[in-house]
């Protein structure tokens, strides 16, 4: 019994040692195959990505272009109906009834709101163009931007004010344009006290975050990703003027220049737009304390 036991054990213990060498071989070998293909799907779909990436580039160019040139060449027969509606005004007026010279006069209103939209379309196809990356410094950036708005301002009897305001980078003429952007609509989404909007900014990593804060009519959470979508508004013309081009531009510009813009609100409570942008490395004076704390608040 012993003799069969001695006899059978070596077979058995090498079988089961063959078993399971060949099963580790196996697993091994499911292993490196399973990793080699996954990098070559991997591989695969980043090739993929890319070629769609560049795609989309391609594209997003081709349609910009597209927009900026039907956009401009829209302008001339546009100008050409308002010169002739007009004239037709001046010349025939006194001969047409009311009814004509309303038709009239809506001739003239939709052409006056197609040149905005125009002007809005030409500046968000401008707002993607190649930005020129400069320090900037956002006091002059204000001052411009509010200058801008100056019979606007006065009209509204708004109170503005910003706090100090740090040295960015990026395209001085496109960031006038941006802070023109939110001040105007603070000033037209207005609730029926005195307007007020102050300019703050505070360090934040590597970046300025520069806000626009009003005490006006206040946007839902629900739309803050829709208000900056091209032509996308949130009232009715009668409601508020405008085209629903102001955010998407001032959106698009921030992006292309490497910083952000979002906003923060309640209905009723008044709207705040903070912009990130990326900090300049030379020192500016008015910064308040140490450059590049971290949360640091540069102003009141
Ligand atoms: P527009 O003002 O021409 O409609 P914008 O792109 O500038 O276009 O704004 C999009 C929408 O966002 C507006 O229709 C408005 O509803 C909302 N909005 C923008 N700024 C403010 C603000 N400061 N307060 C309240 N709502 C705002």
């Amino acid at each position: 019994m012993v003799a069969d036991v001695d006899r059978w054990l070596p077979w058995a213990i090498g079988s089961v040692g063959l078993v399971l060498s060949t099963l580790a071989g196996w697993l091994v070998w499911t292993l490196v195959s399973a990793h080699h293909l996954a990098e070559r799907r991997a591989r695969q779909m980043t090739a993929e990505l890319r070629a769609s990436e560049a795609e989309l580039a391609r594209s997003n160019l081709e349609l910009e272009r597209f927009a900026y040139a039907a956009s401009h060449d829209l302008q001339e027969p546009l100008r050409t109906i308002g010169n002739f509606v007009g004239l037709l005004d001046r010349r025939y007026g006194d001969q047409l009834d009311d009814d004509a010279r309303q038709y009239i006069g809506l001739v003239v209103d939709g052409a006056d709101r197609m040149a905005g939209l125009i002007n809005d379309l030409l500046g968000y196809s401008r707002a993607g163009q190649v930005q020129r990356v400069e320090e900037v410094d956002l006091e002059e950036t204000w001052q411009l931007a509010t200058a801008a708005l100056a019979a606007a301002i006065a009209d509204a009897d708004a109170d503005v004010s910003a706090g100090p305001l740090p040295m960015v980078r990026g395209d001085g003429s496109r960031l006038v344009q941006v802070l023109q952007n939110l001040l105007s609509n603070a000033l037209k989404y207005r609730t029926d006290g005195r307007v007020e909007v102050r300019c703050h900014a505070r360090r934040v990593g590597d970046c300025w975050e520069v806000t626009v804060q009003d005490n006006g009519i206040g946007i839902d959470p629900a739309q803050f990703d829709e208000i900056f979508v091209m032509l996308r508004r949130l009232h009715t013309r009668e409601e508020y003027p405008g085209t629903g081009m102001g955010l998407a531009i001032a959106k698009k510009i921030m992006e292309e220049g490497g910083g952000s813009i979002r906003v923060e609100s309640e209905p009723g409570h008044g709207a705040r737009f903070v912009l990130s942008l990326p900090a300049t490395d030379v020192v500016d004076l008015r910064q308040v304390g140490p450059a590049g704390a971290d949360q640091q608040e540069a102003v009141t």
